[in-house]
């Protein structure tokens, strides 16, 4: 994977979408067939072989990247989502934002007993969300395999949240 390439095209947007946040937009990653061709594959070639019989992507960036590798894996893709969007019986579970909490969800029979579970999502920030999707993943009996991110914002030390999991971040700012 291009990490220079990638971390010039992701673009700063200060106080997005709150006032001190720096958010890191990576539509003009996706924009550019090239980058986004070298991140899918790139991902796609970590996971071929490693038992990913679903990708847990979440909502909605991590929809953008999951979709791709899993096709390229030709896995099940699972969406996990904010409350309230998915129509079928789900299992759900709270966490803690910086103000007040969230809800996701995820379809109860999303995946099957013991199926090994790759979860996916655009950047890795507090770690909140990606243990939540994880502990969705292990109520329907999935067995998480990795959490993969296109961005690791270090400095929010989101790893810490996630001891026991194995994570990967190829770009780190
Ligand atoms: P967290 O639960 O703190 O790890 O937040 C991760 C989720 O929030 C991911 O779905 C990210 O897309 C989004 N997110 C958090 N902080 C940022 C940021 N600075 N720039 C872009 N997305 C962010």
């Amino acid at each position: 994977m291009n990490v220079d390439a990638i971390k010039k095209a992701v673009r700063d947007v200060p106080d997005f979408p709150t006032k001190g946040i720096v958010f890191k937009d990576i539509t003009p990653v996706v924009a550019d067939p090239r980058l986004f061709g070298d991140v899918v594959d790139s991902f796609a070639d970590r996971y071929r072989d490693r038992g990913v019989d679903a990708i847990a992507a979440i909502e909605s960036r991590g929809f953008i990247f999951g979709a791709a590798v899993a096709y390229k894996l030709g896995c099940s893709l699972v969406p996990v989502r904010k409350e309230g969007k998915l129509p079928w019986k789900t299992v759900k579970t709270s966490y803690q934002l910086e103000y007040g909490t969230a809800t996701l969800e995820m379809h109860r029979d999303a995946v099957r007993q013991g199926a090994g579970v790759l979860i996916m999502d655009d950047l890795l920030a507090t770690g909140g969300t990606a243990a939540a999707a994880a502990s969705l993943v292990e109520q329907i009996g999935g067995r998480v395999i990795e959490m993969a991110f296109l961005i690791e914002l270090a400095f929010l030390e989101g790893r810490r949240k996630l001891q026991g999991y194995s994570i990967y971040a190829p770009v780190v700012f």
